[in-house]
C-alpha cells in the first residue's frame, strides 16, 4: 500500500484512493473497445447514471473538465455565448477551454455569497438578436459551489428563466451528489430543470478517474464525436467505469459522513480565537487565518501527518479517507499551533 497511508489529506476530495472493494470491481470488469461502443462496463455505467439522474443518455469522460467542455460544445457553436458565474469551475478553473477550444464566449456574472447568480443579472445579460452581439445560448450553474448547496427554489426559477428565453440550462454537478445527500432528495430531483449535467466520480465518490455527462440521446450522440475530437475516446475504459459503478452503488449515501466530519471540524476550530470559521454546508470548510500564521502552519501540520493548503482563506475538504478520529487529530493540531 502507498506510504502516504497515515497522512490526513485535506486539500481536496480528489485525493481519495480507490478502496480494496473498488479495486476488486475494477480488476473484475468486463471490457471492450469503447470507441467502438463495445465496452459493456462503460455502457452499464452510462445507462445507470442516466437512469439515476433522470436523463435519456449519458457519456463517460476522463475528467470533469472534459465532460463540461463536451456539454458546452454539444450545446453551443462558434460565436455563441454562455452565461456563467465568475467563480464557476467552467469559467475560472478550466483554462478557458470553452473559449479556446469551443469558440464559445463566456459572459461571466457576479457570484452571490450563497453561490447563486441574481436572476436579474442573468436576464440582463441575455443579448437581443442583434448583429453586434454574440448569440446567448446557455446558462451554466454549479452545485455544490464552494461546498454550498444551491437552493431548490432558486434552481427552479433560474432554469425556468433560461428556458423562457430559449436558453439551455447546463449543470456542472461535479459534487451534485453532495447536494442531493445534504437536501435528502434523489439524484434525479437534485438536477431537476437542467438539460444536461456533468457529474464527477473522482471527487467525494472515491473513484480514481472519470466523469459522466447526462443529456438527451441526440445531445449525447453529438457529444461522442466531440469527446473523440478532444482526445477523450478511450479503449478498455470499463476498468475505470467499474469504479464509477461501485461509487454510485456504495459511496453516495455515505457522503453524509463527510458532511458530519466537516461540521465536527468546524465546531472544534470555532473555539480558537485567531480563526474565523465559516459554517460548512457539505464537505468543504473554509477558515480565515491571520496572515502571520500562514507560512508556519503548513509545516507544523505536516509534521503531525496533516496535509493542507494553508492560506488566509483556507479550504479544508473531508472525504472517504478522512475518518471521524482524524478530524479530532486535525483540531488538536490547530489548537497546539495557536496555543
Ligand atoms: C473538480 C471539478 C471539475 C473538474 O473535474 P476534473 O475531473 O478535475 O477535470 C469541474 N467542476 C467542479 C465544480 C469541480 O469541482
Amino acid at each position: 500500500m502507498p506510504t502516504t497511508d497515515h497522512l490526513i489529506d485535506l486539500r481536496s476530495d480528489t485525493v481519495t484512493r480507490p478502496s480494496a472493494a473498488m479495486r476488486a470491481a475494477m480488476a473484475a470488469a468486463d471490457v471492450g473497445d469503447d470507441v467502438y461502443g463495445d465496452d459493456p462496463t462503460v455502457n452499464r455505467l452510462q445507462a445507470l447514471t442516466a437512469e439515476r439522474f433522470g436523463f435519456e443518455a449519458a457519456l463517460f469522460a476522463p475528467s470533469g473538465t472534459q465532460s463540461n467542455l463536451i456539454g458546452l460544445m454539444a450545446h453551443c457553436g462558434r460565436g455563441d455565448e454562455y452565461l456563467v458565474g465568475q467563480l464557476a469551475h467552467t469559467f475560472k478553473y478550466e483554462g478557458g477551454g470553452a473559449a479556446v477550444l469551443g469558440s464559445i464566449q463566456p459572459q461571466p456574472l457576479a457570484q452571490q455569497p450563497d453561490g447563486t447568480l441574481l436572476l436579474s443579472d442573468i436576464e440582463g445579460a441575455i443579448k437581443p438578436d442583434d448583429i453586434h452581439f454574440a448569440r446567448t445560448r446557455l446558462l451554466a450553474l454549479e452545485n455544490t459551489i464552494g461546498g454550498k448547496v444551491i437552493p431548490r427554489a432558486y434552481q427552479q426559477d433560474a432554469t425556468a428563466l433560461a428556458h423562457r428565453h430559449g436558453l439551455i440550462a447546463h449543470l456542472d454537478g461535479a459534487r451534485v451528489c453532495n447536494a442531493a445527500v445534504k437536501l435528502g432528495i434523489s439524484l434525479q430531483d437534485a438536477v431537476a430543470g437542467f438539460d444536461s449535467v456533468s457529474v464527477c466520480f473522482s471527487k467525494g465518490l472515491g473513484a480514481p478517474v472519470g466523469s459522466v455527462l447526462c443529456g438527451t440521446r441526440e445531445m449525447i450522440t453529438r457529444g461522442i464525436r466531440i469527446r473523440k475530437m478532444l482526445g477523450g475516446g478511450l479503449r478498455q475504459a470499463g476498468i475505470l467505469a467499474a469504479a464509477g459503478i461501485h461509487a454510485l452503488e456504495h459511496n453516495v449515501e455515505r457522503l453524509a459522513e463527510d458532511h458530519d466530519n466537516a461540521a465536527r471540524l468546524a465546531a472544534a476550530l470555532a473555539g480558537i480565537a485567531e480563526l474565523r470559521v465559516h459554517a460548512p454546508e457539505t464537505n468543504i470548510l473554509y477558515v480565515d487565518l491571520p496572515a502571520a500564521a500562514c507560512s508556519t502552519l503548513g509545516p507544523f501540520l505536516r509534521e503531525r501527518g496533516i496535509v493542507a493548503s494553508v492560506g488566509p482563506h483556507m479550504r479544508m475538504v473531508t472525504h472517504l479517507d478522512v475518518a471521524r478520529d482524524d478530524v479530532l487529530r486535525v483540531a488538536a493540531a490547530f489548537k497546539a499551533f495557536f496555543a
